[in-house]
C-alpha cells in the first residue's frame, strides 16, 4: 500500500481501540499514549516475538529486568546527567519552544508565523528528574505573592523546593544502563562464555522538547535492548551478525524489504565512544526515519562503571589468565517505532462489491485477534450453541479468539478486516448437519468450507 497517510493510521487506531491519546478525558498529556485492548495485544505480540527470537531461541542470550529508578550515580557515570540533551530554542515572539536541529531557524516560527526571532540555542537535558524517599520534594512557602519577574531567583511569594541532593533520581531514559549495571551479577551467577548478550524490555522516558508524529516521538515509550559482550578482537564479526539479525527481525514483523534502509552513520555524527553505528530506517508516512539502531560502543559503559564504582568489570576467559573489559555491540529497538512500521505496512485499502474496504494485512503471529467466531444468526439457539462450542475450543488453544454476533455477517467481516483478524469462522445450518464451518480469509475474502476439526490446519 503506497501513500498511506499518518492520519488514516491514527484514526483507525483510535476508532478500533488500538491507541488513544494519553489522559484524553482531561485534554491529553503531550507525548503520552494509552494502549486499548487491541493495541496492547499487538504490542505484546511484537515484544514476545522479539523475546522469542533474541532470547529464548538462542543459547548465548540472557534476559534481565532492572528497576526503572536507579541510583543517580548510574546516570552521572554514563554521561547522561552532563550530556543527554537536545538543543532548545525559543521563539521570542510567542515563547514556543523547539528542538533547534529539527526546525529551520531562518524561517518564521511555525506556531505564530512571526520572525524568525529565535533565542540562542541552549542544551536542554531530557531526563525526567524525581526525588526518592520522603526527604525530597518538600515545598516551603516563603511569603505572600507580590509581583516580580520569574527569573529563577527565589523571591517573596515563591515556593521553594528543598531536597536532599542524594535523593535525586531519574526515570530511566534508556533501558541499556540497567543491563550494564547487571553485567557483573550475571557473570558471577552464570559465567557465560564470550560472546554473550543480555536483553531487556521496558519503559523509557525522555522529556522530548517536541513530541510529534503519533507514537513515533513520545515522552514515555518502550525499548527492547541488547548488550552483546564480545572479545574486542572479534567485534566486527559480532556486528555483522547483528546486521543480519536486524533484517531477520524486520522480516518477522512483515515489513517490506524495500522500505527498510541501513544508514551508516558517519564518524562526525556518531557518539564519541562509538566506532560504528548503523541506523535502521523505515519509510514511514512521515518520511524515512530511524526505526532502531545498532552501535559498537567499545568498552565505554563498562569502563565508566568500573571507574565510578571502583569494582572490576573485567572478564576472565575460562581456563586462561586472559582478562579484559569486554566490548559491546548494542542493538537498540523501540517498540512504538516497530509498531508504527507494522501498522504502516499492514494498512490496505481495496474495493469489494463496489465499496471501499480498509483492512490490516497483519502477519498471523502479530494479529491481536487470531480467529473471530460467529453464529450466522444470533436468534437461533442451536447455531449459537454450536458456535459457542467452536469458540471455546479455539479460545482454549489460542487465547486471542473473539466472539462476534453483532449486526449482519458483512458488517462483522468489515470490523474484523479493520483490526487485521486473519480468519473469520461462521457456524451456519450446514454445520449442524455435517460439522463443517465456513472460514473466510481476510486478504482474499475467499470462503472455504472445512471440517470443524480442521480449522486450525487452515
Ligand atoms: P532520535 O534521533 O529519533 O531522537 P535516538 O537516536 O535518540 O532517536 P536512541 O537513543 O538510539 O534514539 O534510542 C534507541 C531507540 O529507541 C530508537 O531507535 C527508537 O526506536 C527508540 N526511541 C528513542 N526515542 C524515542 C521516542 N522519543 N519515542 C519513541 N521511541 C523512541
Amino acid at each position: 500500500m503506497e501513500n498511506v497517510k499518518l492520519e488514516d493510521i491514527v484514526s483507525l487506531a483510535k476508532r478500533r481501540g488500538f491507541i488513544y491519546q494519553g489522559s484524553e478525558v482531561y485534554g491529553g498529556l503531550a507525548g503520552t499514549w494509552d494502549y486499548g485492548p487491541l493495541g496492547v495485544a499487538l504490542k505484546r505480540n511484537i515484544m514476545n516475538l522479539w523475546w522469542k527470537m533474541f532470547v529464548d531461541a538462542r543459547d548465548d542470550m540472557y534476559g534481565v529486568d532492572a528497576a526503572i529508578l536507579m541510583n543517580q550515580k548510574v546516570w552521572q557515570a554514563s554521561g547522561h546527567v552532563d550530556t543527554f540533551s537536545d538543543p532548545l530554542v525559543e521563539c521570542k515572539e510567542c515563547k514556543s519552544r523547539f528542538r533547534a536541529d529539527k526546525i529551520d531557524l531562518n524561517a518564521p516560527c511555525e506556531v505564530c508565523k512571526k520572525g524568525p526571532n529565535f533565542s540562542e540555542a541552549r542544551q536542554f537535558n531530557m531526563m525526567f528528574k524525581t526525588f526518592v524517599g520522603p526527604s525530597g520534594n518538600e515545598e516551603l512557602l516563603i511569603g505572600e505573592r507580590t509581583e516580580g519577574p520569574d527569573d529563577g531567583r527565589v523571591q517573596e511569594g515563591m515556593k521553594a523546593i528543598t531536597y536532599d541532593p542524594n535523593s535525586v533520581s531519574y526515570l530511566r531514559p534508556e533501558t541499556a544502563q540497567g543491563i550494564f549495571t547487571n553485567f557483573k551479577n550475571v557473570v558471577d551467577s552464570f559465567y557465560p562464555d564470550l560472546p554473550f548478550g543480555l536483553a531487556q524490555q521496558g519503559k523509557a522516558f525522555r522529556n522530548e522538547i517536541a513530541p510529534r508524529d503519533f507514537i513515533f516521538r513520545s515522552r514515555e515509550f518502550e525499548q527492547m535492548e541488547i548488550e552483546y559482550f564480545v572479545n574486542p578482537n572479534n567485534w566486527e564479526e559480532a556486528f555483522e551478525m547483528w546486521v543480519r539479525l536486524a533484517h531477520e527481525w524486520c522480516d518477522a514483523l512483515g515489513l517490506p524489504t524495500e522500505k527498510v534502509h541501513e544508514l551508516e552513520v558517519p564518524a562526525e555524527d556518531r557518539a564519541h565512544y562509538s566506532k560504528r553505528t548503523i541506523d535502521f530506517e523505515f519509510d514511514y508516512p512521515i518520511g524515512r526515519e530511524e526505526m532502531f539502531g545498532l552501535a559498537y560502543r567499545t568498552d565505554f559503559d563498562l569502563g565508566n562503571i568500573q571507574r565510578a564504582s571502583g569494582k572490576s568489570m573485567e572478564y576472565t576467559v575460562k581456563g586462561t589468565n586472559e582478562r579484559f573489559v569486554p566490548h559491546v555491540i548494542e542493538p537498540s529497538f523501540g517498540v512504538e517505532r516497530a509498531l508504527m512500521a507494522v501498522l504502516t505496512s499492514a494498512y490496505r485499502v481495496d474495493e469489494q462489491n463496489g465499496e471501499q474496504r480498509v483492512y490490516l494485512a497483519l502477519p498471523e503471529h502479530l494479529a491481536p485477534v487470531r480467529y473471530c467466531v460467529s453464529p450466522l444468526l444470533k436468534n437461533k439457539p442451536e447455531l449459537v450453541a454450536k458456535a459457542r462450542e467452536v469458540y471455546v475450543a479455539l479460545k482454549k488453544q489460542y487465547g486471542n479468539v473473539m466472539w462476534d454476533d453483532n449486526g449482519n455477517i458483512g458488517k462483522r467481516y468489515r470490523r474484523q478486516d479493520e483490526i487485521g483478524t486473519p480468519a473469520c469462522i461462521v457456524i451456519d445450518f450446514e454445520t449442524l448437519e455435517n460439522d463443517t464451518v465456513t472460514i473466510r480469509d481476510r486478504d482474499t475474502t475467499e470462503q472455504k468450507r472445512v471440517a470443524t476439526n480442521d480449522i486450525t490446519r487452515q
